[in-house]
């Protein structure tokens, strides 16, 4: 095991896929000392890349081995092989009762996470967090929820962690509250992507080759949401600033109205919150 010498905590990733990599990447480029980052990976493949992108990071094909003394622990892996991976660490983190659990596996609650560490002794510090894809890009937004045994340290230590990947980190007082997270932001992603490629897709019919549809499209929906995130104006106020009475914004939102978007995206938003509920 590699030895640590410094007061940044031990942070270890059990799963080194696609979101393990982009935290620990944000933490490696934000200086987090390599001799306190480790990871647990099952696939050789997968592993051997990180390595060598990571190579002074600690790396184990042993769950187990990367826990031991971790001050934080990340489960990384996929909702469906979670159960598996906690029963399997279950003695091991009983060893070590102050550690930060953090789980990002999608849909899988707390309470369920807790009945398979099945601690009797202790209350293990869990805390779950719900982030959107544009995290790989560093462009993440995440909704969070902490059990009640959870310091406002390491809350805190859990927002520097993940404001590596996400721009807007939100607190929710209640677990279910995760399920409208997911409604608005988990896989709000999809909602814009197809908005824009209808978009797009309009631009070229009427005149546009895809290639301008596009870019204009994409920097028309970025721009508006870093001028609603800059503005001291609300959505409505904006939205109105710019449709002039008989102008040609107006003459969409009209069409849009008409066809009732509220409402359609309204729709849309509620089952994706049931859905997610019904995982649950
Ligand atoms: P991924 O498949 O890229 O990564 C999971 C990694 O875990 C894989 O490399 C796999 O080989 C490894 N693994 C599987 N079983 C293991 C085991 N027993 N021990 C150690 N490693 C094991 O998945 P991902 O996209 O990084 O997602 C990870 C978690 O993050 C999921 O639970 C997902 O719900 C959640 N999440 C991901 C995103 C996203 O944008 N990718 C968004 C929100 C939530």
């Amino acid at each position: 095991m590699v030895s640590t010498s410094n007061d940044a905590p031990v942070i270890a990733f059990i799963g080194a896929g696609n979101m393990a990599e982009a935290v620990l990447g944000g933490l490696y480029s934000n200086g987090h000392p390599e001799s306190n980052l480790r990871f647990s990976e099952l696939v050789d493949e997968r592993r051997n890349y990180m390595s060598e992108k990571y190579p002074n990071v600690f790396n184990s094909a042993s769950n187990d081995q990367v826990v031991q003394g971790a001050d934080i622990v990340i489960f990384a892996v996929k909702p469906q092989v979670l159960q598996t991976v906690v029963k399997g660490l279950a003695s091991t983190l009983h060893k070590n009762p102050s550690a930060l659990l953090i789980s990002i596996a999608a849909g899988i609650e707390t309470t369920d996470i807790l009945k398979w560490l099945g601690a009797k002794d202790y209350e293990p510090c869990l805390i779950r967090i719900m982030p959107n894809t544009p995290a790989l890009i560093g462009e993440g937004a995440t909704g969070l929820f902490a059990t009640s045994v959870v310091t406002p340290h390491q809350k805190e230590l859990t927002e520097r962690l993940f404001g590596s990947v996400c721009k807007v980190l939100s607190w929710v007082d209640s677990e279910s509250k995760i399920d409208a997270v997911t409604g608005v932001s988990g896989s709000g992603p999809a909602y814009f992507f197809l908005m824009m490629e209808a978009i797009a897709n309009a631009g070229v019919e009427a005149g546009l080759s895809l290639e301008d549809a596009k870019a204009l499209t994409l920097q028309t929906c970025l721009g508006a949401a870093r001028m609603a995130q800059e503005s001291e104006d609300d959505l409505t106020t904006l939205r109105k600033k710019v449709t002039s009475p008989n102008g040609t914004t107006e003459a969409a939102i009209k069409s849009m109205q008409g066809a009732n978007i509220e409402n359609i995206l309204r729709d849309a938003v509620i089952a994706a919150t049931n859905r997610s509920k019904e995982l649950a």
